[in-house]
C-alpha cells in the first residue's frame, strides 16, 4: 500500500532522500537513530542503507565510543567523500569562479576570472563570454576530462539578479546583460551533466544551510545576508531558501532606509541600503572607483568616522526591519567587507531585536569562494533525488 498518488518507486526515492539528507547533516549517523527519526522500520532502514553501501554513496564510519542503551555499540553511516565530484560557479558583475569538489562539498581546485559581463548584449547572445569560461574552466580543473570521466555527477551555477530556479533562466540582470537569458539549458549541452541555477545570494544561503558547521541544526530560520559589490538577503527556513513569488524574496538589499539618497539604478527608488552603501556609492564618494568593498570600508575606517559609523547604521536599521518581519533565529553577514571587526560589532550592537533574542554573526563560508553556492545547489540536487542519478551515472563512468 503507499498513500494515493505515490507510487512505489516516488516512496523508495522520497526515503532515500530523507534518509541521505539526514546522513549528511548529520555528519555520522547510526542505522537506529535513522529508524527513529525517519519514523521507518529497522528492517526498512537496513534494506535502504545496504543499497546506498553497494552503490558506494555511503560508507560505514566507525563504532560508538560506549555503548548504547542496549549495550550495543553503534555502527554510525557517512556520505563516501569519493562516490562523486561536484562542479560549482558564481557570476556576478566583478568575477566569474568555478570551483571542483567532492561530494560533501570540500574544495579540490578553483578558478578565477574577470566578470564575463556584457551589458548590452541581450538574449542568448550575451552568455557567448560565460559559456567559453564554463568550458575552459571545467577543462581545465578536470584535466582535459569530460565531466562523466571525470565522476563529476552535477553542476550549480549561482548569478546575480533575479532567477527562476524551476527552468534555471536569468529573469533580469541588467549589471551583467539584457532581458530574460536561459543558463540551465545550454549549460546542461555544454557539460552534459544536471545543472541547477539559482539567485547567487540564495545559492550561498543554501551552502550556509548544507555545508557549514550550522548543517546540524539548520531547521532555525536564517536570515543571509551578502555584502559587497551591492547587497543582497535571502531567507531560509529549515535550510530551504524561499524563492518568493516572483523569485525576488530576502530583498534586503533594496528595502529603504533613508528619506532621501540617491536613485538605486537597480530598484529605481530613493533610500535603499544598497544605493547607501554599495561599492560604487562608496568608491564615487572616495573618488577611489574600481576598489573593491573591503578596500573602501577600510578607507572610511581611516579617513572618516560619520560615513563609517553610518553605514552600520543603515546596515542594522534595515536587519532591524528583516527581523521583525521574519523572526529568524540568525543572522549571517557574508562577504569580505564583515572581515572588518570594528564594522561587524558597530552593527550587531545597532541591531534592535525587539527582545527577541537573534544571533547576528559572521557567515562560516569562506567570503573569496562564491562558487561554493553553485555546489550547493548540485549537492541539494543529488540528495533530492535520493542519490539515484548519482548511482546510474556512476555506473557508466
Ligand atoms: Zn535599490
Amino acid at each position: 500500500m503507499t498513500p494515493r498518488g505515490q507510487s512505489a518507486p516516488d516512496l523508495r526515492r522520497g526515503n532515500r532522500a530523507a534518509l541521505l539528507r539526514l546522513v549528511f547533516r548529520h555528519g555520522a549517523i547510526a542505522r537506529n537513530d535513522l529508524a527513529r527519526i525517519l519514523g521507518l522500520t529497522r528492517a526498512g532502514v537496513t534494506i535502504l542503507v545496504t543499497n546506498l553501501i553497494d552503490e558506494g554513496l555511503v560508507e560505514e564510519a566507525g563504532l560508538s565510543g560506549a555503548s548504547g542503551h542496549a549495550g550495543r555499540r553503534k555502527v554510525f553511516l557517512r556520505i563516501r567523500p569519493q562516490a562523486g565530484k561536484l562542479l560549482g560557479f558564481g557570476v556576478d558583475n566583478e568575477k566569474v569562479q568555478a570551483v571542483l569538489t567532492d561530494l560533501t562539498g570540500s574544495v579540490l581546485a578553483f578558478r578565477n576570472l574577470p566578470s564575463p559581463a556584457v551589458p548590452s548584449l541581450a538574449g542568448q547572445e550575451a552568455i557567448g563570454p560565460l559559456m567559453g569560461f564554463v568550458r575552459e574552466a571545467t577543462a581545465g580543473l578536470l584535466g582535459g576530462k569530460t565531466c562523466a570521466e571525470a565522476g563529476v555527477l552535477a553542476a550549480g551555477l549561482g548569478v546575480t539578479g533575479r532567477v527562476d530556479a524551476s527552468i534555471g533562466v536569468s529573469l533580469r540582470e541588467p549589471r551583467l546583460w539584457e532581458g530574460p537569458v536561459a543558463l540551465k539549458v545550454p549549460i546542461e549541452s555544454a557539460l552534459g551533466i544536471t545543472v541547477s541555477v539559482d539567485n547567487n545570494v540564495r545559492a550561498l544561503a543554501l551552502a550556509e544551510s548544507l555545508l557549514t558547521e550550522s548543517r546540524s541544526h539548520a531547521s532555525v530560520g536564517l536570515l543571509f545576508v551578502k555584502y559587497g559589490p551591492g547587497v543582497g538577503g535571502a531567507w531560509t527556513v529549515g535550510g530551504v531558501p524561499w524563492q518568493g513569488i516572483h523569485h525576488g524574496a530576502g530583498e534586503l538589499g533594496h528595502t529603504l532606509v533613508e528619506l532621501e539618497g540617491p536613485v538605486c539604478p537597480y530598484c529605481g527608488r530613493r533610500g535603499c541600503l544598497e544605493s547607501l552603501v554599495s561599492a560604487r556609492t562608496l568608491g564615487e564618494k572616495l573618488s577611489m572607483p574600481g576598489l573593491r568593498i573591503d578596500q573602501l570600508i577600510a578607507e572610511l575606517e581611516k579617513s572618516d568616522a560619520k560615513a563609517f559609523s553610518l553605514i552600520a547604521t543603515r546596515f542594522a536599521r534595515a536587519l532591524s526591519n528583516a527581523i521583525e518581519l521574519y523572526d529568524p533565529g540568525t543572522v549571517a553577514l557574508y562577504g569580505l567587507a564583515f572581515k572588518n571587526e570594528a564594522l561587524l560589532s558597530a552593527i550587531q550592537e545597532r541591531v534592535e531585536s525587539n527582545e527577541r533574542p537573534c544571533i547576528v554573526r559572521r557567515s562560516y563560508l569562506d567570503p573569496e569562494l562564491p562558487a561554493i553556492g553553485g555546489i550547493a545547489l548540485a549537492l541539494d540536487e543529488i540528495l533530492e533525488r535520493g542519490g539515484l542519478a548519482v548511482a546510474t551515472e556512476s555506473r557508466s563512468v
